[in-house]
């Protein structure tokens, strides 16, 4: 996402709540539960333990009006342990029904987001299993145009989905973690007047009354960060961008003619970044462009603002170098996911690094120019909340929370790592480098480890030293190269 100041307070679900489908003579199943998390240093919480996520069946109904809905998640996993009982997660939707394997299950909500399901027969390990869960929720009316909530928000007759890092748990039931990504079928279904969107290809539409719905599916891996959900009055457009691959964009149909001239920046940061990286990770790539907006690298379908997107907006804005940020999510972070949210530098570091690129040449100046302002005028500042691959949670205070490791080191500091490791291995080295990593750990995730590692395997040679001093360190090395730059503040 691009870093944007956070204004909306997050409301926490207080009350436990419970369901029960088994029968009090019935014996516990053999087995033990599923591990609350999979324990993500930042998030013990989020995702789950005990089973791996093969596939996700994400189910939303939007009556007239916009104001509720009811979802449906259907997933299909594999259990890695012998299950007596197993956790999704959920905070705030209402549970109407649970199901294991077609029969109802006993469950149990927690106010830390956990959905406790325990089947009526245990779940043997490596087995599949398809747990099926039912939950309706309101959708109150946003207040301003501005809020950042993480999940679905609705304004002025538009939905749409911002859920980085951990919204869509507040939406339906899911497994909230990207080491948990799967392929998704995604169906919407909303009054016929407004039109809908997900990731993915369409590949079904069904009328029904006054209701349509329109089936989106995902062969690649998605994680539930990177959902997009979208309802409004918009026009879905379609061109063909490098090597013929299909782009989607859903505008806003009033302002269609303003915005549809910009929408080739897509295809234009396609492909400056095939150049370097090769080729782009899915066959399906576009914008979702809506008045709310928020910049966002939702999966082939990047969430923009409708004013940025205009001749004005990209004028004023450099949106075309924001576009850029976005589309480089689709190899960082996108397609190779984060393993754990300390690793978000792995995601926002690159994505600055090739706007930063884009801007330098855009504007013929040297990419050491931004570097050297960077690292003289922010310098140690950066590293407030924590070492670039570390972040520091007793740091992070107030309504920011939902957004932590969102700060300056993994964005600039990540940047810098990157540069650093440039002007120490060479730009032609460097590339391969990078080349490397958005192919070994394609449609995957991968950790700051696995970086150094690979890294180090390109370059032949030990790049350890470097990489930890950027990346655990708690003030900013001398840069390689650049002896005369000293790290700011004065
Ligand atoms: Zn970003």
């Amino acid at each position: 996402m691009l870093k944007r100041p956070v204004a909306a307070t997050v409301a926490l679900t207080t009350l436990a709540a419970v369901g029960l489908a088994v029968p009090s003579s019935a014996a516990p199943p053999p087995g033990t539960a599923g591990a609350i998390g999979v324990g993500d240093t930042i998030w013990p919480e989020l995702g789950n333990g005990g089973y791996d996520v093969v596939d996700q069946g994400l189910d939303l109904r939007f009556p007239k009006g916009l104001a509720s809905y009811t979802a449906t998640t259907t997933l299909t996993a594999r259990a890695t342990q012998n299950l007596s009982s197993f956790d999704l997660d959920l905070l705030g939707p209402k549970v109407t029904g649970v199901q294991v394997n077609g029969v109802p299950a006993a469950w149990k909500s927690t106010p830390q987001g956990e959905l406790v399901i325990t089947p009526t027969k245990a779940v043997h390990k490596h087995l599949r299993f398809v747990v099926r869960v039912d939950v309706r929720n309101d959708l109150p009316e946003a207040s301003e145009k501005s809020v950042f909530p993480p999940g679905l928000t609705r304004h002025d007759g538009w939905v749409q989905t911002i859920n980085q890092p951990s919204g869509a748990r507040r939406i339906l039931a899911v497994s909230d973690h990207p080491v948990q990504k799967a392929p998704a079928t995604i169906s919407v279904t909303a009054p016929s007047n407004l039109n809908s969107i997900a990731n993915g290809k369409l590949i079904g539409v069904r009328k029904a009354g006054t209701a349509t719905t329109r089936v989106f599916r995902e062969q690649r891996m998605i994680a539930t960060e990177l959902l997009q959900i979208g309802v409004g009055p918009f026009t879905v457009l379609h061109a063909k961008g490098p090597h013929g691959m299909d782009l989607r964009y859903a505008v806003p149909t009033a302002q269609r003619a303003a915005i549809e001239p910009q929408l080739k920046s897509f295809d234009t940061s396609i492909r400056f970044l095939e150049k370097r990286l090769g080729r782009f990770p899915g066959n399906v790539a576009g914008s979702f462009v809506t008045p709310m907006g928020g910049e966002l690298e939702t999966q082939g379908l990047t969430l923009m603002t409708a004013d940025a997107m205009t001749k004005e907006g990209f004028e004023n804005n450099g949106t075309d170098g924001v576009v850029l940020h976005e589309v480089s999510h689709e190899w960082f972070g996108n397609s190779v996911s984060p393993r754990r949210w300390a690793d978000l530098w792995l995601n926002e570091g690159h994505a600055v690094f090739y706007q930063n690129q884009w801007v330098a040449e855009k504007y013929h100046s040297p990419l050491a120019e931004s570097m050297r302002h960077v690292y003289e005028e922010a310098g140690n500042d950066l590293l407030v909340n924590g070492p670039i691959a570390q972040p520091d949670p007793s740091t992070w205070k107030g309504d920011s929370a939902p957004l932590r490791p969102y700060s300056s080191a993994a964005y600039q500091g990540g940047a810098l790592t990157l540069y650093a490791l440039q002007q120490t291995v060479g730009a032609r080295t460097f590339e391969a480098i990078e080349r490397a990593w958005v192919q070994r750990y394609a449609n995957s995730t991968a950790g700051t480890e696995d970086f150094i590692a690979l890294a180090a395997k390109v370059a032949h040679q030990d790049l350890g030293p470097l990489l930890r001093s950027w990346l655990y360190g708690k003030t900013l090395p001398a840069m390689p190269g650049h002896p005369d730059w000293k790290p700011g503040p004065a």
